[in-house]
């Protein structure tokens, strides 16, 4: 132990970092040590457990932007310590958000004089954005039915049974009841002419989605804003329209100029987008516009006197960084209309690739349309041997980030795998992915199936192979472990639905 302690009594500074006493001893999770450690080992241990995530590049699930030029990365971390909300200390700051709620109202077709200023605000994402925009619809709602003396305690939202999560939150949150219209088989967004029968009085607004999260479809804004348009003249509401174009927002404006889905429509009253889906700026902004000022109740706007000057905001968190604002402008400048036309209409040919190299196979059925948000949803054709989470359970030996998810009601017995096509997915990952998909059908199709050993009569066909008294007896090694696998999947399965970005 002699050595120990020489090395123990040197420097610490001189130690490999891996040798040293901290990257050697565990550290408590759970609790703060008592001490301090250096910070090249703080550094090198929170890397190496990072090093077990996986790769953000090859998380195919998320629409969230994974690259950005390293030109921005500079200015990103220029502005690190940035606090956005100190408007008075970083007035540039200030003024390019404001650059960007215009440059964004303008692209959405905004009804705007000629110097006049959009209503707008940046958020954190399309989450908070939607409860902005949710709020402004009850608060509208509740003052019209105060002023007519009818009952305002039963607001509620017309939607689509595919709608992301964050509308539930916002109706569980700010106690709004979420109408779902349902889903069906082959159609798998909202339909407007059942959405429209669903809205009666309390109605606060219907919500559709311009990129549905389950299979990129545009729902037909239109359609719905013609219904609607009726349906106010017979019943003497004015029931409005907010488009959740979380996804689509920064699609349809390059790739389809001529499809009407923003403020062209007259009841669309506000829209929300994510600057970190295909605004192309990694997590943490969004956008949510306003058709005209009359549309954000004044009463939501805090006008805070903040070291003499007078600062109106309307969010829901106070201080946030402000990196993600200046990216944003960063990529609106840079990039212009062409760029993200050209950014946008090379997505959508990497899906065609990806799509047409599945059908190939001919093993799948495609969900997602042609012309949406570029990602490819598929299914199997034939799942009585293996199912889409067993695809997406292999492609991770890969690396690849799949995810597989069942539909919501109704329409809760289709399964799809989903492959979101964002800017830095090239051409030759495409290719690649699908190789690696005929691989994995390639191995499953080695394997033994429950069913299989079911039509061989060795096991029954109905439900698990599992016994609650006899366990696993007279199974093979790996029916077992297909089986513990099946069990398992299918306590996790029921979580599954819905719950991808
Ligand atoms: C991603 C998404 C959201 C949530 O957006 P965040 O920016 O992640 O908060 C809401 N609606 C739709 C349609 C989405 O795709």
């Amino acid at each position: 132990m002699v050595l120990s302690k020489t090395s123990s009594q040197s420097d610490v500074s001189v130690h490999s970092t891996f040798a040293s006493r901290y990257v050697r001893n565990s550290l408590p999770r759970f609790r703060m040590p008592e001490n301090s450690i250096p910070k090249e080992a703080a550094y090198q241990i929170i890397n190496d457990e990072l090093m077990l995530d996986g790769n953000p590049r090859l998380n195919l699930a998320s629409f969230v932007t994974t690259w950005m030029e390293p030109e921005c990365d500079k200015l990103i971390m220029a502005a690190i310590n940035k606090n956005y909300v100190d408007m008075d200390e970083y007035p540039v700051t200030t003024e390019l958000q404001n650059r960007c709620v215009n440059m964004i109202a303008h692209l959405f077709n905004a009804p705007l004089g000629e110097s006049e200023a959009a209503v707008g605000v940046g958020t954190v994402g399309s989450s908070e954005a939607i409860m902005l925009a949710g709020l402004a619809f009850k608060r509208k709602w509740q003052n019209k039915r105060k002023a007519e003396g009818k009952p305002y305690d039963k607001p509620n939202i017309v939607t689509g049974a595919n709608v992301q999560v964050c509308w539930e939150k916002f109706a569980r949150y700010f106690e709004v009841e979420l109408k779902e219209v349902k889903l069906r088989d082959g159609y798998y967004v909202m339909d407007p002419e059942k959405a429209v029968e669903l809205v009666d009085e309390n109605t606060i607004c219907v919500a559709a989605i311009l990129g549905s999260t389950l299979n990129g479809e545009f729902e037909d804004v239109k359609r719905l804003n013609e219904l609607l348009e009726k349906k106010n003249a017979e019943t003497g509401w004015d029931t409005p329209i907010h488009v959740d174009a979380a996804s689509g927002g920064f699609i349809a404006p390059f790739l389809y100029p001529e499809l009407e889905w923003d403020f062209r429509l007259p009841l669309v009253k506000s829209i929300n987008v994510s600057g970190h889906k295909y605004g192309l700026v990694y997590a943490g902004i969004g956008w949510v516009i306003w058709r005209s000022k009359e549309d954000l109740p004044e009463e939501l706007i805090f006008h805070i006197n903040y070291l003499g000057a007078d600062q109106p905001t309307f969010t829901l968190n106070f201080s946030k960084g402000s990196s993600q604002v200046i990216a944003q402008y960063y990529q609106l400048i840079r990039l212009g209309f062409e760029g993200y036309q050209n950014i946008m209409e090379n997505c959508q040919e990497n899906a065609m690739v990806l799509k047409e190299g599945l059908e190939k196979t001919g093993r799948f059925n495609i969900v997602s349309k042609d012309n949406g948000v570029p990602l490819v949803a598929f299914s199997l054709k034939d799942r009585s041997l293996h199912d889409e989470f067993e695809v997406s359970e292999y492609l991770r030996r890969f690396g690849w980030i799949v995810p597989a998810y069942t539909m919501p009601a109704d329409a809760q017995h289709v399964t799809v795998l989903r492959v979101v096509i964002r800017e830095d997915f090239s051409r030759t990952l495409a290719e690649r992915l699908v190789l690696d998909i005929q691989k994995v059908l390639h191995e499953l199709d080695a394997l033994p199936s429950k069913l299989m050993a079911a039509a061989e009569g060795k096991k029954p066909a109905a439900n698990h192979l599992w016994h609650p008294h006899n366990g696993f007896a007279n199974m093979t090694d790996i029916e077992k472990q297909r089986e513990v696998t099946e069990v398992w999947k299918s306590f996790v399965r029921e979580r599954k639905t819905n719950r991808v970005c």
